[in-house]
């Protein structure tokens, strides 16, 4: 049985390593559980969008009038696999019943003080990492290849102003003037200029892991698989043996739901997969200067470097170790090849990840209503690169008993809990 610690993590992507940095920075002795494969990790392999804007979750009410072609797999925005539907049923009403208006404004509300919060807290811990060079204040666009696409997105535009999020609108000429890559003639592009990016998010979440060894951190390289809560704190049963901490926090992605569930909490956790593909830019293609929305593609284009960008694909739900499906990332693929001049693909295979979704959109951070000593920090859906730095600092308040700085109380765990038992 190993010493025991004040706290131990369990998870090693952004959300994880960023409360375990922050605990261990506010001198607890801190254990991190994690498999450590990079890879692995969804925060390794997203577009690195790190924006105030982005409150606006999945389940909005335009997603009525796309079901039909959603249920036919004939938008590349999402992939639903049929054998995987019995499970996902019950995510899945809880997530429709979130589509209305009066919902997605209650959910920006509740998310932008978070995403507000998520820039300067990225500036600090890039500080702390030595990872500055790879985040920037690039921008990001939103283009949209029709005029009546861009007329469909004005409840999001009106409460991205409501909320002063900072855009300007460019038509399809001021656009290739603005980011001459763009072959692709789009008819309007929102650009939200307060955004920034993480270049190569998985070298972050490297530098965190680094950062969190030489500030004394200790590691176990191996998965949870049980904990039991004791009078006086944790035991915790990982591959290989034991440990106790007087404090958790679960901090594992779309895996935490599985973890809840043995201690009888019953959280709607979905696995959104995701894809990415790495491409070389054309040599006579000028640089992309920031990360693309593609929204007639669903697809985002992220530059990784001066030469070369991400093709992400859209949502694929399906079981999180399901062999992979590359509709998607081909489909995004060729339509990358028609927005900007691309060379050859740089990697042999699509990168796959699962973004941990929760019904309404937000993330589960607070204290967990039935155990003492547990912090839950996961479901942070497409939003968890950018607001993971944030919710590491929120995490380290609530585990020496401050008050978090950004309000958490829409992000209770007990909104979900409450939800009724379809699953
Ligand atoms: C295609 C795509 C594009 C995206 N783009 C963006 C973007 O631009 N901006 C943004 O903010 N977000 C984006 N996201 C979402 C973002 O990547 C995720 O929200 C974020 O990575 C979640 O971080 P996490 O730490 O919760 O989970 P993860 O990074 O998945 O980390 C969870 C960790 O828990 C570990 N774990 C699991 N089970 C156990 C166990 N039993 N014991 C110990 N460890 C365990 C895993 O090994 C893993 O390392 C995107 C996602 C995808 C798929």
């Amino acid at each position: 049985m190993d010493k025991g610690a004040d706290i131990a993590v369990i998870g090693g992507g952004m959300v994880g390593l960023a409360s375990a940095l922050a605990l261990r920075e506010r001198g607890l002795d801190v254990v991190l559980c994690d498999p450590s494969e990079a890879r692995a990790r969804t925060s390794y392999g997203n577009a690195g969008v790190v924006s105030r804007g982005s409150i606006l979750p999945m389940a909005s009410p335009a997603l009525w009038g796309k079901l039909p072609s959603y249920l036919r797999n004939a938008d590349s925005a999402l992939r639903l696999d049929y054998a995987h539907l019995p499970r996902i049923v019950p995510y899945l009403a809880h997530f429709m019943a979130q589509a209305r208006e009066s919902r997605w404004r209650e959910a920006a509300a509740a998310l932008i003080p978070l995403t507000t919060a998520a820039y300067a807290a990225h500036e600090r811990l890039a500080a702390k990492a030595g990872t500055t060079d790879r985040l920037a204040r690039t921008g990001w666009i939103k283009a949209y290849r029709t005029d009546a696409a861009f007329a469909g997105a004005a409840l999001e535009r009106d409460i991205l102003e409501r909320h002063g999020v900072a855009f300007t609108i460019l038509d399809g000429d001021d656009l290739r003037e603005r980011e001459p890559a763009l072959v692709r003639r789009y008819a309007k592009a929102m650009i939200l200029s307060e955004t920034g990016s993480v270049r190569e998010p998985g070298r972050l979440v490297e530098a965190c892991e680094a950062l969190f060894e030489k500030l004394g951190g200790r590691r176990i390289r191996g998965s949870v698989v049980n904990l039991s809560p004791e009078a006086d704190g944790w035991t915790i049963a990982y591959e290989g043996g034991t440990l106790r901490a007087k404090q958790v926090v679960i901090a594992a992605g779309v895996a935490s739901g599985a973890l809840t569930k043995k201690l009888g909490y019953r959280f709607a956790v979905a696995a959104e997969r995701g894809y990415h593909r790495h491409y070389k830019l054309h040599p006579d293609s000028p640089p992309l200067s920031c990360p693309v929305l593609d929204t007639g593609a669903a697809s985002i284009i992220a530059p990784m470097g001066p030469d070369r960008v991400r093709v992400l694909s859209g949502v694929e739900l399906n079981a999180r170790h399901a062999p992979p499906n590359h509709a998607q990332i081909e489909a995004a693929s060729r339509e990358a090849s028609e927005t900007l001049r691309l060379g050859g693909p740089i990697d042999n295979e699509p990168w796959l990840g699962s973004r941990p979704a929760t019904p309404d959109g937000m993330p589960v951070i607070g204290l967990a209503p039935r155990h003492k000593g547990l912090i839950f920090a996961f479901g942070h859906g497409h939003i968890g690169l950018s607001t993971g730095p944030v919710t590491g600092e929120i995490v380290a308040d609530l585990a020496t008993g401050r008050s978090p700085a950004v309000p958490i109380t829409s992000f209770a765990p007990q909104r979900l809990l409450g939800l009724p038992r379809l699953f």
